[in-house]
């Protein structure tokens, strides 16, 4: 299985098909693209009726043979065990089974549909990111052994990426992680998830400003290609390919768990942000798993919903961006939509780099096929089975309410804007499958606001903001950001 850029025209460098390995540590690809397989791997219908059976894990071994080709087989089987385990899972619900990993619960089951909700948040952090971030702990320490080498990640955070990786890495031979988050400015739970790991290779930086103010500093490191190399520098964002196609597994794995046999369907609705979640769904569905149509949900910040209700896709500036009670889907793009635009446009390179482009230069694209718009290609939107909706903080607080006095649940502010678009968009006979992206703790001021209680704690987050901390507060300050690298990797 090989990977090219979306933007690879004849000309560029990445024009060379790349291995599972060679893109794994990486982000973007040289030319600014992302990369995608060189075609979608299959599934036959024998397999999925194999797969009923499989553990988490086994299923995750299974699918990600596919694409991870340049892995030798007991080794991936090997990474797939320790990462899928109920010891990583463990805050499932009372009445959820841990080792499920994403167990599924039927909310209603009446005239109008099925709907059911799939637990991707019972990992460490108490969001779905633990799934593919804990993958990557160990891949990345199984392939920085293979080669002898270290990796620095560094980034910024305003709350759920960071704690994801930084839990992801902890402990892990060959990785640092130098993450920075804006003092005073995450929730007291969010900092003192990240700021209570005391593992020598993870360094929480509180940078004395704001999180614009630590992602420009995260950019300029990345500019200065001399230190980046030198210091071994990497990132663990969104557009990984790693990330994306280990969240592929847990729309199989729903699909499995809802059915009974291969001739059903089912739907997903996804609360999305960077479009990395759903992006999963629609590869999950080009390999040929049943999937009837695949909802995006977004908030306030609805550059996404739109796009699917118009064919316009217009990002906006950071300052038009919302600050919203869902901020981990408070977006100004969509980094992973370059993904599902390439397969729109026919997998066409050069096409693909020019919207970008256009993006940078004229803020978006038309694809509407209106006088004067960039393309057509939106009126093949609904041949993916794509379909959208939104949700402001007055549907966030009434979903929750009517969550938890119809079915007993709290369910945490991106969860609720993934249900109130689920309804929308139900049909009878396939039923309707909410990705629970988050547990209500992370977001327990707004639970406060709609039940007028707090949210339930999993076990042993009880006390988390009173353990020590470890972290070091800095000036936004360039030099002293590269000093504090230096000293800590000895590079
Ligand atoms: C990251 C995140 C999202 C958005 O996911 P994307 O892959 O960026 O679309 C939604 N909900 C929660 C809780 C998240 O942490």
């Amino acid at each position: 299985m090989h990977y090219v850029s979306t933007r690879a025209t004849s000309a560029s460098e990445a024009r060379n098909p790349e291995s599972f390995s060679d893109i794994l540590l990486g982000g973007l690809a040289p030319d600014g693209g992302l990369y995608l397989p060189v075609e979608y791997p299959q599934v036959s219908a024998a397999e999925l009726t194999a797969w009923r059976t499989l553990s988490y894990a086994e299923l995750a071994y299974e699918i990600l043979r596919k694409f991870a080709t340049d892995i030798a087989d007991a080794d991936l089987r090997a990474l797939t065990a320790r990462t899928y385990t109920p010891e990583v899972y463990r805050n499932a619900r009372a009445d959820e089974s841990s080792a499920d990993i994403t167990p599924l619960r039927v909310l209603a089951d009446d005239a109008d549909g099925k709907l059911v909700l799939q637990a991707l948040s019972n990992g460490p952090t108490l969001a779905f990111k633990d799934m593919a971030m804990q993958l990557l702990g160990n891949l990345f320490e199984y392939a920085l052994a293979r080669n002898n080498d270290e990796l620095n990640i560094f980034g910024a955070t305003s709350g759920d990426t960071g704690s994801a990786a930084e839990y992801a890495m902890r402990g892990k031979r060959g990785v640092r992680v130098f993450m920075l988050s804006p003092q005073n400015k995450m929730s007291a739970f969010q900092s003192a998830q990240m700021f209570s790991l005391q593992d020598p290779n993870i360094f929480n930086i509180a940078v004395e400003g704001v999180f614009d103010d630590c992602q420009d500093l995260v950019k300029a490191v990345s500019n200065d290609l001399q230190f980046k190399v030198r210091q071994k520098i990497g990132t663990v964002n969104s557009i990984n390919w790693a990330r994306v196609v280990a969240q592929v597994v847990y729309y199989f794995r729903g699909y499995l768990a809802a059915t009974t046999d291969n001739t059903q369907k089912v739907s997903f609705t996804v609360p999305s942000g960077n479009f990395g979640n759903i992006c999963a769904g629609h590869i999950a569905r080009m390999m040929g798993l049943p999937i009837e149509r695949l909802i995006v949900a977004t908030n306030e910040n609805d550059v996404l919903d739109e796009f699917f209700r118009t064919g316009v896709y217009r990002v906006r500036k950071s300052s038009e961006t919302l600050h919203t009670s869902s901020p981990s889907m408070d977006i100004s793009k969509a980094s992973n939509f370059e993904r599902f635009v390439y397969e729109l446009v026919g997998r066409d390179p050069e096409r693909t780099h020019a919207l970008f482009r256009k993006v940078d230069t004229h803020g978006g694209f038309d694809l509407s096929g209106a006088p004067g718009a960039d393309g057509d290609e939106f009126k093949r939107v609904a041949r993916y089975g794509f379909a959208s909706g939104r949700s402001t903080h007055a549907d966030r607080l009434a979903t929750i309410r009517d969550v938890k006095a119809r079915y007993g649940i709290t369910i945490d502010t991106h969860t609720a804007d993934g249900i109130k678009v689920a309804r929308e968009h139900l049909q009878p006979g396939v039923p309707m499958i909410v990705l629970e992206t988050a547990l209500a703790a992370k977001f327990n001021e707004t639970i406060v606001e709609a039940l007028g209680t707090d949210a339930e704690r999993p076990a042993g987050f009880e006390n988390i903001e009173g353990l020590p901390q470890r972290f070091v507060a800095m000036a936004p300050d360039m030099a002293l950001m590269k000093a504090f690298i230096a000293d800590h990797t000895g590079l």
